[in-house]
């Protein structure tokens, strides 16, 4: 391609909306453009990167025995209502575009295709005999994102591949679930990223495993904690780890003392001259049911510790059922606003104890009559302990479970586990933290679409069984951005050679100069033919602009035809390493097939 023939336009200023350095480059270097909240276009040269990495996520799916094919993005509401996620997806904060059609049905733009491929596999899979399944698509998905941002890293229309597998047992499953790790690992390394393959939270699903693989990079949005010895690494959401230990309490006696101004554990401590470990803390939450229903949540937990919002809501899933409910739709710390729709007198916040009277909630509709009191396993272990007194400027101290307070009957692990804590695998081995982008998912669904839909198989024996799933999802558009995130300099982008737009670029300084014009146009075309994809800059600008312009686009490898011509060379300057050096025109087709070939083998 000839820039001067290409749609192309580099701009010199960081757009206004973009935080992060990936971003900003991919807009400057005229890759995308935004067309919307969350909405991008990919210009010719993002299409060919996301065409590479589609690519290569296409080689290693069908290695590993998927069978491409491509699901409706458009899907009757009828279907997430038979598996239950309707309201889920649509209400509260749900983050599926809905609509409807001229004749008044439901229909949903697909964020994801449990529902389409379950509904395939219950009308096609009838016998053992076909099993296992594997099945893949790559293409654009639809999620109406709380936070739309980072450019490509979280939009609202973004390209993913999603494959779905059907087994007839649970080993079966996992066969399959450990030839996708193989999968994504491997596309991974051919589209040269540094990365980390975590435990991850499975919802409340229960029991089944699911591992996200992280790109390494500051701005990403998840945290990864992980040992030194490589043993153990999990996002933060799913981390588990040894608390510290509790210090013993000076307390000896019950008694209650006034504590003015200690709203917070800090000031408590200093006021008590007391550890965080000695306290036992209330936090309030309120959650909101499928049905309608909101509950008022005390969690108590101990002082030095916080709650893991992602564990308490698979903990309040659990809990569903008590309250005739299937799922959690909306959890939150109460703000004043919200509390002044259920609260009957204002609430003695940062001195509530873990007996706090129910009258606190108004009798009314929707709102559980009582509050939810839960304990986590750190607090629920403490002796002598402080908490509030219920009273503002009062806190108890020398407290004991079943004696002043009723140990509350559903005990907890809800902590948040955090670098410095001590591993459960090996106590010795310190937590570490870590940024990540997360770009793949893995996951064993298990039974859950298939029983709700009716999704089954015959078995050797004859009996009808539910199909064992399992799902696992490639941001693609996300990938390639988060390698610009692992890979740019002060000039640029630097694309790994595996999924780069181009591997070269012949830069012209002189396009009044016939020699020059004459080589590069040689070289332009014998590249191309070797494929070697190289792209022309025949534009009419300045040496010193061509030059910044390759380096902003971040094509892997550079020639140019200047005054080495004289010589019969012309210098070529690798992107990442800016090392230059001086080639035989005769020599640089083969060289440069042989460079890329060379760096592709060991990524
Ligand atoms: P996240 O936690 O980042 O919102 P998710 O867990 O909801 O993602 P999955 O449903 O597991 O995402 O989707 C599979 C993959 O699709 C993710 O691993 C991620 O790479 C990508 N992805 C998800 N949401 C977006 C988005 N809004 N924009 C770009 N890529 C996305
Ligand atoms: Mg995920």
């Amino acid at each position: 391609m000839r820039l001067s023939q290409m749609l192309f336009l580099t701009l010199r200023d960081d757009p206004a909306d973009a935080e992060i350095p990936s971003h900003k480059l991919l807009v400057r270097a005229g890759y995308i453009r935004r067309i919307g909240s969350g909405v991008y276009a990919y210009l010719p040269l993002m299409w060919r990167v996301l065409q590479k990495v589609s690519q290569i996520v296409r080689e290693e799916m069908n290695a590993a025995g998927g069978q491409e094919c491509l699901l409706p993005q458009l899907q009757p509401a009828d279907l997430w209502k038979e598996s239950g996620r309707w309201d889920t997806y649509t209400k509260a904060e749900g983050i599926m575009f809905a609509l409807k059609d001229r004749r008044d049905q439901e229909q949903a733009l697909g964020p994801t295709h449990e529902e389409v491929i379950t509904a395939i596999a219950r009308d096609m899979i009838r016998s053992y005999r076909q099993l296992p399944q594997l099945l893949y698509q790559i293409q654009t998905k639809f999620r109406d994102e709380i936070r739309p941002r980072f450019g490509l890293m979280r939009g609202r229309e973004f390209i993913m591949k999603d494959a779905y597998s059907f087994n007839v047992d649970e080993e079966s499953l996992e066969k399959t679930y450990q030839d996708m790790h193989i999968a994504y690992s491997n596309i991974l390394r051919r589209s040269g990223l540094a990365f980390r393959a975590v435990q991850a939270d499975s919802g409340a699903i229960g029991g089944s495993a699911s591992q996200e693989f992280m790109v390494l990079a500051e701005a990403g949005e998840d945290e990864v904690l992980y040992t030194e010895d490589g043993q153990y690494a999990a996002n933060v959401e799913k981390a588990v780890s040894l608390p510290p230990d509790a210090q013993p309490s000076a307390f000896t006696n019950y008694e209650k003392l006034q504590t003015p101004g200690t709203e917070t554990i800090e000031k408590v401590c200093d006021f008590l001259k007391c550890s965080p470990t000695q306290i036992v803390k209330n936090v309030l939450y309120q959650t909101t049911f499928d049905n309608g229903t909101s509950v008022l949540v005390l969690v108590s937990i101990r002082g030095d510790q916080e709650v893991n919002d992602v564990k308490l809501q698979n903990e309040l899933t659990k809990l569903a059922p008590k309250y005739g409910a299937k799922t959690v739709i909306q959890l939150a710390v109460p703000d004043a606003e919200a509390q002044g729709k259920w609260a009957s007198q204002s609430l003695p916040l940062g001195y509530i104890a873990p007996d706090v009277a129910d009258d606190y909630i108004k009798s009314q509709k929707d709102i559980a009559p009582r509050f939810l009191r839960l304990v986590d396993k750190t607090a629920a272990d403490l002796k002598n302990f402080v908490t509030g007194a219920n009273e503002s400027g009062y806190h108890v101290v020398g407290a004991n479970w079943n004696e002043q307070f009723k140990l509350p009957e559903i005990t907890v692990d809800v902590r948040k586990a955090r670098p410095g804590d001590r591993s459960l695998h090996n106590p010795d081995q310190i937590l570490q933290s870590a940024r990540g982008i997360e770009v793949g998912h893995i996951f064993q669904l298990g039974t859950k679409y298939s029983i709700a839909m009716g999704a089954t198989y015959t078995n050797e024996q004859g009996e009808e069984k539910p199909l064992l799933m399992g799902c696992y999802g490639v941001g693609v558009s996300r990938l390639a951005q988060a390698a610009v995130e692992q890979s740019y300099d002060s000039d640029g982008i630097i694309w790994p050679v595996s999924i780069a737009p181009y591997h070269a670029i012949v830069t012209i300084p002189n396009i009044n100069d016939a020699q020059n014009v004459e080589i590069a146009e040689k070289l332009y075309t014998q590249l191309n033919q070797a494929g070697v994809e190289t792209l022309l800059d025949d534009r009419n600008e300045r040496a010193g602009v061509k030059f910044k312009d390759a380096d902003l686009i971040g094509i892997p490898y550079r020639i140019v035809t200047g005054r080495a011509i004289a010589n019969g060379k012309v210098e070529v300057v690798e992107r990442k390493s800016r090392k230059s050096q001086e080639i035989a025109i005769a020599d640089v087709v083969s060289i440069l097939k042989q460079w890329i070939q060379s760096v592709q083998s060991t990524q």
